[in-house]
């Protein structure tokens, strides 16, 4: 890892920030009772133990809110760990928040969902691992789990929210992706995220387990269309493909700083919910108000604008469609978060792409970590999963 970026005191940098952010997503914890070999969350979770208080949290939602912030994720982990997240929906309503549970599922009840449906829970996403009983329980190594899932997305349905379904699709379950959509259909999801797997936290880890090749991408595309052109009604479906393949980079995070405002379990504001793995030192909302995280810290100011920019993208005239790629993954892929992100073509990297899909589909199912706060758990069940 390089040094840490230069930091003055927040005090002493003068604002970039032109707009508010208007989605925050609360991580409220990163405890999960599954254990998902791609999970966003970070490799090190020593934050685990030390969440926000039911009032740090309101403090966060007032303050964003007062700022201009509409949207709220509530996210984690499994954000139905925390006892509290009813009375955090119930505030975050009243300030005039919409309201999202981004769930496995796992601890839902019925008592539960309606008791989060009082409070004004506006959106329930909710998370598979798998169309497929046995593949779903292996990859979240959690026996029952997909039962369980199967009968939350009922109650989504019978208590009238608007049900989002994620999959996360990967080497092991891309093969499915017709059962998928099957499956999504019979439960009358609204609309379904076919994610391919970003490669951040547990996902980088286990990247050349997961990324499926780009023949399996073209094949899954092709039967999504397939399934897309004989339908009459249903859920609209979104397939999200690995921008590893890509020549340009995703517009990450709709700009550094401009839109998204992630905190953790702990209390740490972040541009990005990956942002945590980059060389620079992010503030914390218990030492500071949001307005002045947003405006002030130098975490935020860093990559706002294109100041910061290296050639070529510092004179490309696609500069405002992607704004350089992602942070995260140019520091993952070269060392240097402030490099053009290599998926693009015109970066001087962008042979490292092919060195990492070339080795795509090779690797063995058996040999994925799982996501565990403490030591690996043992991965004999997954290896029928092999690919
Ligand atoms: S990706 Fe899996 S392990 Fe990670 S928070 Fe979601 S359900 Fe839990
Ligand atoms: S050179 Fe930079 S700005 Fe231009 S397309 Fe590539 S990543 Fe985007």
């Amino acid at each position: 890892m390089t040094s840490k970026a230069s930091q003055a005191t927040e005090a002493s940098q003068p604002t970039k920030a032109t707009t508010p952010p208007l989605w925050l997503l609360a991580e409220l914890t990163y405890q999960c009772p599954l254990h998902c070999p791609y999970c966003s969350n970070p490799v090190n979770m020593e934050e685990t133990f030390n969440e926000l208080s039911t009032s740090q949290w309101k403090k966060v939602f007032r303050e964003a809110r007062e700022m201009g912030a509409v949207q709220l994720g509530f996210s984690g982990g499994e954000p139905l760990l925390r006892k509290d997240l009813e009375e955090l929906v119930a505030y975050a309503r009243e300030l005039g928040f919409y309201t999202n549970l981004i769930t496995s599922g796992i601890g839902m009840t019925e008592k539960r969902i309606a008791k989060l449906k009082d409070a004004g829970l506006d959106h329930i996403q909710l998370s598979f691992q798998s169309a497929n009983a046995d593949v779903n329980d292996l990859i979240g190594n959690k026996r029952h789990s997909f039962k369980q899932k199967l009968n939350i997305a009922k109650l989504v349905k019978a208590y009238n929210y608007p049900m989002v379904l994620n999959f996360c699709i990967t080497a092991q379950n891309i093969r499915e992706i017709e059962e998928v959509m099957t499956l999504s259909t019979e439960l009358k999801a609204d609309f379904v995220e076919l994610a391919t797997v970003q490669y951040y936290g547990w996902a980088y880890e286990n990247r050349e387990h997961l990324l499926p090749t780009q023949s399996q991408l073209v094949e899954a595309e092709q039967a999504i269309n397939r399934y897309r052109d004989q339908q009459s009604g249903g859920p609209k479906f979104m397939f999200v493909t690995p921008d590893y393949y890509e020549n340009r980079p995703k517009a990450c995070m709709n700009g550094w700083g401009t839109t998204f405002l992630t905190v953790t379990p702990d209390g740490s504001a972040l541009p990005c919910h990956s942002a945590k793995i980059l060389p620079l030192t992010f503030p914390n909302v218990k030492d500071s108000s949001v307005q002045n995280i947003w405006e002030h810290d130098f975490s935020f100011n860093h990559f706002r604008g294109d100041d910061w920019m290296p050639s070529p993208c510092k004179t490309c005239d696609e500069k405002d469609k992607d704004f350089g790629g992602c942070r995260c993954q140019a520091f993952l892929l070269t060392g240097d978060m402030h490099k053009t992100d290599p998926v693009c073509d015109k970066s001087p990297d962008h042979h490292l792409m092919k060195t990492i899909t070339d080795k795509a589909g090779q690797q063995a199912s058996s040999t994925l970590k799982f996501r565990t706060v403490k030591n690996n758990i043992p991965v004999k069940m997954i290896q029928d999963l092999t690919v």
